[in-house]
């Protein structure tokens, strides 16, 4: 059972919550994306362990019959353990969810495994025509470059501001400039991924660009936001057509995640500390 604190970000412990979070959302119009929480595993047994879960996942998500893909976290997979290990593990989630017809998104971590995982999404993008999508981080120099690479396979993008302390050799620091990044970024995917391009972002002034973009380019897209964040506002883009999903993490990890909500945005501490209090 989970802190009544914790339940407004994380759907529960198990994958049955998760599906049934997964299916309250589709009666809002909004797909799911389903996260088991876990990283940085430094031994096999533990990326293996997650990834006979996400397997699991993926069929129950199929007999339930409801509207969700999965994401997965590389050093959730093996990456922490071995690129081989990455790989492989990657391969079996990917083979599962093409048997029931799920799409695989790869989250995005710091710096230092950008390589290794652009190559597997690349691997996957090129074998499954469209089946996998790769988080792309606007905090990071690199990704103008990445996104010229990523133009010319297949698979989806979701752009996202960056979640990572990074250094600023390689990385945009201030918030000004991340959020000029970002908006040169989206418009460059709004030109060169159509139909393969998501927002991950709460921000109004992004949604409402992407919404201007739209109308420009005339670009499919999707917008995609964390659960327990601005969830009236992914009704109301469901609502008008915008096809919107929410990542939904679930399990028994959730301590370091409710901490970087936290330490994201005040409001989400004052939302903790009332909910401390009963207030
Ligand atoms: P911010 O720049 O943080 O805020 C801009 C504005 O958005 C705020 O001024 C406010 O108006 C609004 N806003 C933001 N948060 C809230 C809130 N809690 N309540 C109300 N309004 C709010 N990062 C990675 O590095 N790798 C990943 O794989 C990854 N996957 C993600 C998947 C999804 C679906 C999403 C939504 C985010 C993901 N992120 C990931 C996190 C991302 O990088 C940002 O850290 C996070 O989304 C905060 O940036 P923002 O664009 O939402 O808004």
């Amino acid at each position: 059972m989970l802190p009544p604190i914790v339940r407004r970000f994380v759907a529960g412990t198990d994958a049955p919550a998760a599906i049934e979070h997964v299916r309250q959302c589709n009666t809002d119009g909004i797909g799911g994306i389903v996260n088991l929480l876990g990283e940085h595993y430094e031994h096999r047994a533990s990326a293996d362990a997650d990834v006979r879960l996400y397997q699991d996942l993926i069929r129950a998500m199929d007999d339930a019959g409801v509207n969700g893909c999965i994401s997965v976290k590389p050093s959730q997979i093996g990456l922490g353990v071995s690129r081989e290990a990455f790989e492989e593990n990657l391969s079996m989630v990917i083979e599962t969810a093409q048997e029931h017809d799920r799409f695989v998104w790869i989250d995005m971590e710091d710096h230092t495994t950008t390589d290794a995982t652009l190559d597997a999404f690349e691997t996957h993008a090129k074998a499954t025509d469209d089946a996998v999508g790769v988080c792309v981080q606007a905090n990071l120099k690199r990704t103008a470059e990445d996104l010229e690479r990523l133009a010319a396979i297949p698979g989806k993008i979701r752009l996202v501001k960056g979640a990572y302390d990074e250094p600023p050799s390689i990385a945009y620091t201030s918030r000004a400039a991340v959020d000029d990044a970002y908006r040169e970024l989206l418009e460059f995917g709004f030109r060169e991924f159509d139909g393969r391009i998501a927002v991950g972002s709460h921000d109004p002034a992004v949604i409402s660009l992407a919404a201007d973009l739209h109308a420009e380019y005339g670009t499919e897209y999707e917008v995609q936001m964390l659960m327990g964040v601005r969830e009236d506002a992914q009704r109301e883009l469901a609502a008008a057509g915008v096809p919107t999903y929410q990542y939904i993490p679930y399990g028994k990890k959730w301590l370091s995640y409710l901490y970087r909500r936290i330490r994201e945005r005040r409001s989400n501490a004052l939302f903790a500390l009332r909910a401390v209090l009963g207030r």
